[in-house]
């Protein structure tokens, strides 16, 4: 067992160099921008603003996928509201939009529609299913770059998170995309927010320099290892207040421009894993075409991680724990569905296996990471573990 490892996930923060080139946001015809403490508090402001604008009587339901991120329940719970999971749909990491309608309720006030890994969720799908409900429609954005919403205004919110392992590292941080025909609204939420400023002066440059080192394959190894700190479990937070930024445009341009120029491996493992098709392995073309209809010749979305599905839980296992031996984390994310997460099964009344595509998808998934300091070695190496496994000889 060697000590370096290479990290599953995550990029390197930004230097918020002044000078750079000031180009607008490419939502901002489209969207107003809050930026606020984290993306659990952009996304569950999105739910404050949905129930505002249906005025229920009852408890609000929000639905969200059964297989998702723990921080998305704590966001609808913080408002008081209900969170109701739906099936993902068959080896997809899209909603199911059949389970989606069964879902649907008159106490339904958004649905949080989530790009997974950088997947684009079928939001027209979604939409269609909403038509004429005055359900919200809100693209949780935090894994992909930039939100596909930015350029059709089909969601009425939009998410980002600017923490570890997002496409844009800013060490915390988020925004809440308000589309614009929905601002009016907000306006008394939004200023009820206690309010604070992010400086980049030396207390923050000293923090950016620190958590760069900590990303090097030699320290992340070694944290890795420390069991209390429990690197990449998933675990269930609940939200404790909702903070709005200030953040330096400078620091959002540099997050952005760096994002574009990074290098970018997903060509190379599509190349050198190849032969997994051929034994009952599945990777980010099928993904892609389970969530929406396209055809071959459709681009790849820009992937945050490199998705694998495995033949079998055994096999994904087995590719996890050799990979991880040789220095490379991979690992299978969120591990369960919602409701396998420890503290949360008392939220739903529901069983993972109530979700078993949900369920199926957690047993299989295996991400590979994907971010600007993995080489050229690393694939090869990932690849022939890969076949080792499942083409022995
Ligand atoms: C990380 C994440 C969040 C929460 O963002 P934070 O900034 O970590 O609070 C919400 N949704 C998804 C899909 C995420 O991956």
């Amino acid at each position: 067992m060697q000590i370096s490892m290479l990290r599953p996930v995550g990029s390197r923060v930004p230097n918020p160099v002044s000078g750079a080139p000031s180009e607008s946001l490419s939502w901002d015809e489209r969207y107003h921008t809050e930026f606020v403490d984290s993306g659990t508090s952009a996304l569950s402001l999105a739910i404050a603003l949905s129930i505002a604008a249906n005025d229920l009587g009852e408890t609000p339901e929000v639905i969200l996928p059964a297989y998702g991120c723990p921080d998305l329940v704590s966001a609808v719970l913080f408002q008081g509201a209900k969170p109701v999971l739906v099936d993902l749909g068959n080896s997809s990491p899209c909603l199911s939009l059949g389970a989606l309608k069964q879902a649907l309720t008159d106490n339904t006030v958004a649905v949080i529609a989530v790009d997974l890994l950088g997947f684009h969720e079928n939001l027209e799908g979604i939409k269609a299913v909403l038509d004429g409900t005055g359900v919200w429609l809100i693209e949780d954005s935090a894994q992909a770059f930039p939100p596909s919403s930015s350029g059709s205004g089909i969601a009425d919110c939009i998410v980002l998170s600017f923490g570890r392992g997002k496409p844009i590292n800013l060490m915390g941080g988020g925004a809440l995309l308000i589309r614009r025909d929905r601002t009016q609204s907000a306006k008394a939420i939004l200023q009820s927010l206690p309010k604070r400023r992010i400086s980049t002066g030396a207390t923050w440059r000293s923090k950016r320099f620190i958590f760069n080192l900590l990303l090097s394959r030699l320290f992340y190894g070694l944290l890795a290892r420390i069991p209390f700190l429990g690197f990449g479990k998933t675990e269930f937070v609940p939200l404790g207040s909702i903070t709005s930024l200030e953040i330096p445009p400078v620091l959002i341009r540099a997050g952005v421009s760096s994002y574009h120029k990074r290098a970018y491996f997903a060509g190379l493992y599509l190349e050198s894993l190849a032969f997994l098709e051929d034994h009952g392995w599945s990777g980010p073309r099928e993904l892609t075409k389970a969530c929406v209809e396209c055809s071959d010749s459709d681009p790849l979305p820009r992937l945050l991680r490199f998705p694998l599905l495995a033949p079998s839980v055994e096999i994904r296992d087995q590719a996890v724990f050799e990979l991880q031996q040789a220095g490379i984390c991979a690992n299978s994310l969120y591990g369960a569905p919602l409701p396998g997460i420890r503290g949360l099964q008392s939220f739903f009344g529901r069983y993972a296996s109530d979700f078993p595509n949900a369920r199926a998808f957690s047993r299989h998934l295996i991400l590979l990471p994907l971010h600007e300091d993995v080489r050229r070695h690393d694939i090869e190496h990932a690849a022939k573990i890969l076949k080792s496994i499942s083409a022995p000889n």
